[in-house]
């Protein structure tokens, strides 16, 4: 499973909502859900996270195989071996995006799979081929060493007298399942993806999402009555639904708000009234605004009127934890300014919300600062407007 970008791919060409600010070098916070996550290794130049639960399914599986019998070492080859395929299946979506001009903010590998963020959002025929990419790799993974165990005459057993044998057996059966899981044509699966991808060619994207999405609904009810009443009555087929049915249906409330907000600008949702602070500024006054005010985050604006950064919760916190109150907001805030251009179609500014939920972007025309916009604000804008004639 992954997330390529938002819930949702941007119209064709459009480009990465959230440029970085020139000459800043920081490294990039890590995105929403890698809290709990432990960066491993850097791939590619790519960071690859573990989140904490995957070592629950460790322990998981290593209390299933004690009252087994297993060899020990077979058993922890299969759960590395399958690891690495999780990890081959996301950085398949990882440097297919890159050869499409979309640059990747990290990989998280959770028990359930994984989940790469990428930097900008692909749409249409990029779209398809970021999230085929995936299972095609674990397609060619099962087929490869499927050829191999033929070729060298080994048994097909799960358990056999020569481990190696049954880790390469075990190993086309989890790509199989790997590949067969993340194809179902459904949110948030690559199928669901894939599907959507493949009808952008021939639709508008708006409508795209909403067969993909509807798609994905019918699949989640046939998967849910399969997992009641069918022959392989099982619980984990019945959570597979739930997952599938609430992801068909979050990606289709979605996507209705991005058609009520046709036509519609980030000028016309940004909030004016907000609090800003100067380079200048010590960051015990950063700390009082963000304790006066119900504000996440600060611009800072230099004395020609121009952004130089911006103060979130996290800047504020890490550098009072630092360098104590006294330092400038000049040396602790971010240097990474999200911001969007004040005649921005206002569904372009939700999908690039989408993608970074924890920030808000800052509406810049040129160098002016004109306002701010998040996905509340958005919300609030929608309620409005719809109700009035
Ligand atoms: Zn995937």
């Amino acid at each position: 499973m992954t997330q390529p970008g938002g819930p949702s791919p941007t119209g064709p060409g459009s480009p990465d909502p959230y440029p970085s600010e020139p000459g800043s070098s920081g490294p990039v916070p890590p995105g929403p859900g890698s809290s709990g996550s432990l960066q491993l290794l850097t791939l590619f130049g790519i960071p690859i996270r573990v989140h904490f639960t995957f070592l629950f399914l460790v322990v998981l599986v290593g209390a299933l195989l004690a009252g087994t019998g297993e060899p020990a070492a077979l058993a922890v080859a299969t759960l590395l071996a399958i690891f690495g395929c999780l990890l081959l299946h996301e950085l398949g979506h990882a440097l297919v995006a890159r050869q499409l001009g979309i640059g990747t903010r990290e990989i998280v590998l959770l028990p359930i799979g994984g989940i790469t963020r990428f930097a900008g959002i692909p749409s249409g025929g990029a779209e398809l081929l970021i999230a085929a990419a995936g299972p095609a790799v674990n397609l060619a993974i099962a087929i490869g060493l499927a050829l191999l165990i033929t070729a060298l005459g080994l048994p097909w057993d799960l358990v056999s007298e020569s481990w190696p044998a049954a880790l390469l057996v075990r190993l086309v059966l989890a790509n199989a399942l790997i590949f067969g899981f993340n194809m179902l044509p459904a949110f948030p699966m690559d199928g669901g993806r894939i599907l959507r991808g493949g009808l952008s060619l021939v639709m508008s994207e708006e409508r795209a999402t909403q067969v993909a999405a509807g798609f994905g609904q019918a699949i989640a009810l046939l998967l849910a009555l399969l997992a009641l009443f069918g022959p392989a009555q099982n619980l984990l087929l019945l959570v597979i639904a739930l997952v599938v049915f609430f992801g068909a249906s979050q990606e289709a409330a979605y996507n209705r708000t991005r058609l009520m907000v046709r036509g519609r600008t980030a000028r016309e949702a940004m909030m004016t009234r907000f609090e800003r602070l100067q380079p200048q500024d010590s960051l015990e006054w950063a700390t009082r605004l963000f304790l006066a005010t119900h504000q996440r985050c600060f611009p800072v604006v230099d004395a020609w009127g121009r952004v130089a950064g911006l103060m979130d919760r996290a800047a504020i916190v890490d550098g009072l934890a630092k360098h104590g109150p006294q330092v400038a907001v000049l040396e602790v805030m971010r240097r990474q300014v999200p911001a969007v251009s004040p005649d921005a179609p206002l569904g372009e500014v939700m999908r690039a919300l989408q993608v970074r939920a924890d920030l808000p972007a800052l509406v810049i025309d040129g160098e002016e600062l004109l306002g701010m916009i998040d996905l509340d604000k958005i919300m609030r804008f929608n309620e409005v407007t719809r109700r009035l004639p």
